[in-house]
């Protein structure tokens, strides 16, 4: 078969012709020209284990959801200014699996739209100009998500927070202020919200909103202690404010016990975005809220959205939700997650590079550290592994603060043969490393 461009030609024109921030993976990139299931093949054929990819939710190029894309495009794509069933009919199979309260849909391209979308909505109904996020957190590339983002605006090229933004303490067990997955110190992390939002009253200003992932994706795979939301939720609505979910990471069933990752810690969100997984690669996100923010919207000015809510992301949205269930990804989510998460555990009993192994469904984060007692992090150790893994044709990538993270969330095609595969090259990793 025709190799088509060599890799050095492609980075060559990437550099010079497609910005130099455009960012790639690993030492020596992959070339990477077909994918299937949790698989993803090099342009000599050969197969990798996919281990980060939420994106292609239900495995890479699902037959039903190619099939859904091609037949729809070949018979119409326009925008919404015209009637259409298909938009009808995926927003109300969408909103079915939401909370009763969030019965509008507004479809957008990409999760940074749909968190753009989603501060407008609350400035709007709050009238607030006040925002809260967590530390660590990445909800998008566009201006207003970058200045909600403290991973790019406290991180390398970044200006520092905005004076409208505030940023609140990570609610992380293993690392965090508070260590401990328990009550209290869900409250204590809780209480520092309540307290931020005092100072924005003291300061005589209003919270607009409160931006949280459901679980902490970049942050570094993080499962907020439980209680944490929804006392942080009656602080942000006492205080005039709203809550938004940021389930563009961790959405549509990954985490196994529910859909939507925000219902493990109890609560319903005012505003929900959800965008990666949404069309199994297809750009298409969306924006999930109540009737009354809805309704503020409607201030005189048209909301207008040239490819949102196309014929085609729609027809390509449903199938995704009809595999999800014809296939049971929730279940087995849930069941491929526990039985290897329960794998980690042992293999973090033979080796004490693992500091922590948490997670839920197929959402899962290895933390490694060089000491048990001082949780340095072990950042070189864990780069070392990742590049290991991909000799052995495994795919993953590292995240957090520190970088010292293995960060896991494969299409939900990943099954136990695939856990009992990466379990078997992780003793050999970190053998090598010990
Ligand atoms: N929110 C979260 C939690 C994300 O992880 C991302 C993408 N990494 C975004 C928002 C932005 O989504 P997109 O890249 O589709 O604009």
């Amino acid at each position: 078969a025709d190799a088509g461009k060599s890799k050095q030609d492609i980075i060559a024109y990437r550099k010079k012709h497609l910005g130099k921030t455009l960012s790639l993976s690993y030492q020596q990139p992959l070339k990477i020209v077909r994918g299937q299931g949790a698989y993803l093949y090099d342009e000599q054929g050969n197969g990798y284990l996919d281990m980060v990819n939420n994106v292609c939710h239900v495995g890479h190029c699902h037959p039903k959801v190619v099939a859904a894309g091609q037949a729809q495009m070949a018979h119409l794509n326009t925008n919404t200014r015209f009637l259409h069933d298909n938009i009808v009919n995926y927003a109300e199979k969408l909103l079915a699996t939401m909370p009763e309260e969030l019965s509008v849909c507004m479809l957008v391209n990409s999760g940074s739209e749909a968190n753009e979308l989603a501060f407008r909505l609350a400035k709007n109904y709050t009238q607030g100009s006040e925002l809260l996020v967590v530390d660590g957190a990445y909800h998008g590339n566009t201006n207003a998500c970058i200045e909600a983002s403290p991973y790019k605006f406290d991180g390398p090229g970044g200006l520092g927070a905005q004076d409208y933004v505030h940023t609140v303490e990570l609610p992380d067990p293993y690392r965090g202020k508070y260590q401990g997955n328990t009550v209290e110190n869900a409250k204590r992390y809780a209480d520092s919200v309540a307290e931020t939002l005092a100072n924005i009253a003291k300061q005589g200003k209003k919270p607009s909103a409160f931006i949280c992932e459901s679980l902490q994706g970049v942050a570094g795979q993080i499962i907020m202690p439980d209680g944490y939301l929804s006392q942080v939720y009656r602080h942000v609505r006492a205080a005039g404010g709203v809550c938004i979910a940021d389930e563009v990471q961790v959405g549509f069933g990954r985490v196994g016990s529910h859909m939507w990752a925000f219902e493990t810690q109890n609560v319903v969100p005012d505003i929900v975005t959800l965008g990666k997984p949404i069309g199994n690669g297809h750009p298409m996100a969306a924006v999930i809220t109540t009737q009354a923010i809805a309704d503020a919207f409607v201030n005189g000015m048209e909301y207008f959205n040239t490819f949102g809510g196309n014929p085609v992301s729609c027809a390509i949205g449903a199938s995704v939700l009809d595999v999800i269930k014809e296939e049971d990804l929730q279940q087995h989510a849930l069941t491929t997650g526990n039985y290897f998460i329960e794998q980690l555990r042992q293999v973090q009993n033979e080796f004490d590079l693992i500091g922590d192994v948490r997670g839920l469904g197929l959402f899962i984060g290895v933390e490694l550290v060089e000491d048990r007692a001082t949780k340095q992090p072990a950042t070189e150790k864990t780069g070392q592994l990742v590049e290991f893994f991909k000799e052995q044709q495994i795919l993953l990538s590292t995240e957090g603060r520190f970088y010292n993270i293995l960060k896991i969330k494969p299409p939900l095609a990943f099954n136990q043969a695939d856990a009992d595969k990466f379990i078997q090259v992780l003793r050999q990793g970190l053998a090598a490393l010990s």
